[in-house]
Parts: structure tokens; C-alpha cells; sequence
């Protein structure tokens, strides 16, 4: 029996210790599914007040010095569920009240560059098995900007481990001034174009895409988007330099946490086969929310960031039409605050048709999901979306804008070909794409298909087993060629590989 790979997944974020989104699910959830696949998998956190609380049986493996930071750098080893987690702890720059980026006014960190390049350092000594003597990482898997540094510095050690970079976002990138790479003490070559210089600045996310041994993002189809320049946010020549290196694997979702038959945040649980629960569920959130309490009535609602990326302003541009229909809208999110402002607004003139529940609340994003008929997802880019795999399983038929992983996962009636339909999309970002969408799913929900619809998303499989065998692939891949490399990007497309142009000409028909 070949040993299992050692991956060491370096993240910001991982739930339930700390999430503000989509990151913190998968970095949640992806690392247990590995060791399920038989991977030793292994998650290193900086350690924030809550990754403390949340791990009591933590013990230190490590005191170190760090470059770059004055104060001490603990390396503590505690465990979530089966999964080992090693905690960065370095108070100056994780032990403060707070959100992992901003503070809780949503101001970003003034230090962030300092406290991501002290995680970055204390990730490579942990991989490098300079810090638990006991294990150290053949593969490092680094999630976002947050560790961009690690395969820039990865890729200086004579002998390292393989590197691996998932791109969630690729529209925040940790751009800093270029002042800090000397602050930072970080090796003066890696000034450049080829390595993280981006427009006369310094970029952490171009750490991970230049140096990287493989790069991932969460979608197929927003692997292809991002090496356009309309999704590219100013490197997708890079990212079309290193396509042969570049992946798209779809995110799974952690099917114990949302379960709608066991879920106790539900006043009553459903499934496919029994959606009388789900008809509980709606008539619950009715009262919750001041809503008229209608069965009749179709309930769309949108759970996440508000944020332009999601399409809010396409939302509330549709609203008026929205509402000269039967329908009740429920938005439930935190971000924009003149987003936010607008949606109470538009509460205030519509009450009992509209609710607008600015905040954050897993329990309130079940229970809106299960009440839902219809889930509104109308983002202009989406890396993969985990709100409409939620909904789909909680029986909430996903309208969303056919981009990234919402391509990738909801099948239009019109495009269903061979497959069975789950949802409706649309390709135009505008009020209007959005509501001709909406009108197509409120005509569906008029007739006797649509318990069909409802069902056949709920029975669909997004359980986390699928991707962890293509990340377990992908690690073998990793491992065979660890070839270190800087790269530039390519001055004219011509470089491009032809299955690539053909991809990219369809995402952008
Ligand atoms: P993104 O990562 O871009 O924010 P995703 O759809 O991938 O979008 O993931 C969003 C995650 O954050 C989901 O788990 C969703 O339920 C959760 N979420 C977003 N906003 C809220 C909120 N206000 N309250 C509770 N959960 C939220």
C-alpha cells in the first residue's frame, strides 16, 4: 500500500471556526472529506480568538521566529471533527476582536499585508516539518490571496514540497503598496513581472498563480472565464501562460450540516418524498418576517454578500415587477450598506411582501432556504456559488445568471438536452434578463412539473466525495512534477492552445 500524500491546507477562513463565506465552507468541509479518501490531510489557520475558543484541546508544537514579526509566533496543534488543525498564533497579529480581514465597521485590517506574509512564513516552516517535528506536508494546498506568499516562498527551498493554489476569487487579490515587500522582508526577486509585482504593486494572489505547482479554480467554467479578459481582473494572460497547469474542480457541500430531513434550525424537517414539511418551513418564515402568510404566494429569496458581484442592484432593479406579481421577495445578507439601505427601503414601501434582514445568521440562512420556493442568485460572476447547491438540496429552485459554477450546476430547462432540468438561468445581467428567468420559474411553479423540479434538485449529489478524489488526483499530479518555475505572461494569444481558444470563445458567446 503506497503511504498517504501529507497535504497541508493553508486557509484564512474554515467552518465552523470562522467564515464569511464560500472560503470558509470548503476549507470547512474539504479537508475531512479528503482523509474520508484516504489523503492525511491537515489545516493550518491563523489562530483568531474564535479558531482558539473553537479547538480546546490545543497543545503547542512550536515556538518561532518569524521574518518580518516582532512578537512571538506559537505553533499549537488541536484537532475539528478528525481533521488535525496547526494555529498560527501570533497575537499582534491575529488575537484582536473582529472579522480574519476588516474590522467590525467592514474597514480592512491596516496590517493585513504583515499578518498574511507571518501566516505565509509560519505555513512554509510547518510544511517544511520545521515546526512539528513530527509530520511535514508532501503537498501544500493554499486557498486565496491570504496565502499567495506560500508557493513564492515554497518555491525558493531546494527541497519542498509539491504546491497547489485554489482560486475562490479571483477579484480579491491582496494588493499592497510596493513599499511593503521590503517591509515585509521578502526576497527583493521577487519584484517583478514574473513574480509579484502587478501594476506597481505588490500582489499576494500572484504568488500563488506564478508559482504554484497546479492551479485550481472552483469551477469549470470559471476556470475558462477567468483566462478572458472580461473575468480575468487584469491577469488572465497569466493565468492563460499557465493554463496547461490551471484546473477547474467544482465545490462540494457539506451534506450533514445542510440536511433538511435533520436540520435543527427547521421548524419541521422535509425531504424530497415529504415536502408537506417544506410547506411548514414557508409559513414559518412568513410570520418570522412580517410577511403575509400566503401558501399561494411564490417566496423568492436571496441568502449572501451584498455585493455588486451578486447582482443585488439586479434584484432591486426588478423589484417593482416582481411585486405587481403574486410574489414575496426575502433578502437576507450583510455588505454594501447603500445595498443594504435600499433593501430597507424597499421593505418599508412594500411591507409584508418584502423583507430585507441585514445581518449574518447561519441559522436564519437554513430557515430561509427551507421556507423559499424560489432562490435568486443573479451574480454577474460567480467562482462556483454554494447558496444555489443549498438551495437545490432545501428544495429552493435556484434562478440564477449563467455564469461560473451557477453554469455548472443548474440545468435550464431549455438547455437540459438529455438531462433532467433544476432550476432556470439567464445570460444577461439586467433587471430584465432576471425577471424573464423568474416569470419562466413562476409559470413552471403554476403547473403539476413543478413538485418534479423540486424534487429532482434535491435528490441531486454534491456531497464533497466527488471533489476530494479530483484534488486526491490532482495532488498525484502535483507530486510528479514539482518543477519550480517563475513565469511571464505571454504577450500575444497565440500561446493559447486551441482546446483553450475554443473554451474561451464559448464562455464568451
Ligand atoms: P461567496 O463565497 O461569494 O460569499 P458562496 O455562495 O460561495 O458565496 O458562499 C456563501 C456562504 O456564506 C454560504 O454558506 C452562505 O450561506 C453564507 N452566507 C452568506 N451571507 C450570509 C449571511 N448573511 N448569513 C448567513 N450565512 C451567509
Amino acid at each position: 500500500m503506497p503511504t498517504p500524500p501529507r497535504v497541508l491546507f493553508a486557509a484564512a477562513e474554515a467552518q465552523p471556526l470562522v467564515k464569511t463565506g464560500g472560503l470558509g465552507d470548503v476549507c470547512g468541509s474539504l479537508p475531512g472529506a479528503l482523509r474520508r479518501a484516504g489523503v492525511d490531510a491537515r489545516l493550518i489557520l491563523p489562530a483568531y480568538p474564535a479558531a482558539i475558543a473553537g479547538l480546546p484541546d490545543l497543545r503547542t508544537v512550536a515556538a518561532l521566529r518569524v521574518a518580518g514579526h516582532h512578537g512571538p509566533v506559537t505553533i499549537r496543534l488541536g484537532r475539528l471533527g478528525g481533521v488535525p488543525v496547526y494555529l498560527v498564533d501570533a497575537p499582534e497579529a491575529f488575537d484582536r476582536p473582529g472579522g480574519p480581514y476588516a474590522d467590525f465597521s467592514g474597514r480592512d485590517w491596516a496590517d493585513n499585508a504583515r499578518r498574511f506574509a507571518t501566516f505565509a512564513r509560519a505555513v512554509v516552516r510547518v510544511a517544511l516539518g520545521r515546526a512539528d517535528v513530527a509530520w511535514r506536508a508532501d503537498v501544500v494546498h493554499a486557498h486565496d490571496w491570504h496565502t499567495g506568499l506560500v508557493p513564492a516562498l515554497l518555491a525558493r527551498e531546494p527541497r519542498r514540497p509539491a504546491t497547489v493554489f485554489t482560486i475562490h476569487n479571483l477579484a480579491y487579490q491582496g494588493l499592497f503598496e510596493q513599499g511593503a515587500l521590503g517591509e515585509l522582508g521578502l526576497p527583493r526577486d521577487l519584484w517583478s513581472l514574473d513574480g509579484l509585482e502587478f501594476h506597481g504593486r505588490l500582489s499576494f494572489m500572484k504568488g500563488g498563480l506564478a508559482f504554484a505547482d497546479r492551479v485550481t479554480a472552483v469551477s469549470p467554467t470559471y476556470a475558462v472565464e477567468i483566462c478572458t479578459p472580461q473575468a480575468g481582473c487584469g491577469l488572465d494572460g497569466l493565468l492563460r501562460h499557465r493554463r496547461e497547469r490551471l484546473a477547474g474542480i467544482l465545490n462540494g457541500i457539506d451534506v450533514d450540516a445542510w440536511d433538511p430531513a435533520r436540520d435543527p434550525a427547521l421548524v419541521r424537517p422535509f425531504d424530497a418524498r415529504a415536502l408537506e414539511g417544506k410547506a411548514e418551513n414557508k409559513r414559518a418564515l412568513q410570520r418570522a418576517l412580517g410577511l403575509v402568510e400566503d401558501a399561494r404566494a411564490p417566496l423568492l429569496a436571496f441568502v449572501g454578500r451584498l455585493v455588486e458581484q451578486k447582482g443585488v442592484d439586479l434584484l432591486l432593479g426588478s423589484l417593482p415587477a416582481l411585486l405587481r406579481s403574486q410574489a414575496q421577495v426575502v433578502v437576507h445578507g450583510t455588505g454594501d450598506a447603500r445595498l443594504a439601505d435600499a433593501l430597507r427601503a424597499a421593505q418599508a414601501a412594500a411591507p409584508g411582501r418584502v423583507a430585507a434582514v441585514v445581518g449574518y445568521s447561519e441559522d436564519l440562512a437554513h430557515q430561509v432556504l427551507a421556507g423559499a420556493d424560489v432562490c435568486l442568485m443573479p451574480s454577474r460572476f460567480e467562482p462556483c456559488g454554494l447558496v444555489q447547491l443549498y438551495a437545490l438540496r432545501y428544495g429552493a429552485v435556484p434562478v440564477v445568471r449563467r455564469t461560473g459554477g451557477l453554469a455548472d450546476t443548474v440545468v435550464d430547462p431549455d438547455d437540459a438536452g438529455a438531462r433532467r432540468a433544476t432550476g432556470f438561468s439567464f445570460r444577461e445581467a439586467t433587471p430584465d434578463g432576471l425577471l424573464e428567468a423568474v416569470s419562466r420559474a413562476l409559470r413552471a411553479r403554476a403547473t403539476s412539473g413543478w413538485t418534479d423540479l423540486v424534487a429532482e434538485g434535491m435528490r441531486q449529489d454534491h456531497s464533497w466525495a466527488r471533489s476530494a478524489r479530483e484534488y486526491s488526483r490532482l495532488y498525484g499530479l502535483a507530486l510528479g512534477r514539482p518543477a519550480p518555475r517563475t513565469v511571464r505572461a505571454p504577450r500575444a494569444p497565440q500561446a493559447w492552445s486551441r482546446s483553450l481558444r475554443r473554451q474561451v470563445a464559448l464562455a464568451s458567446a
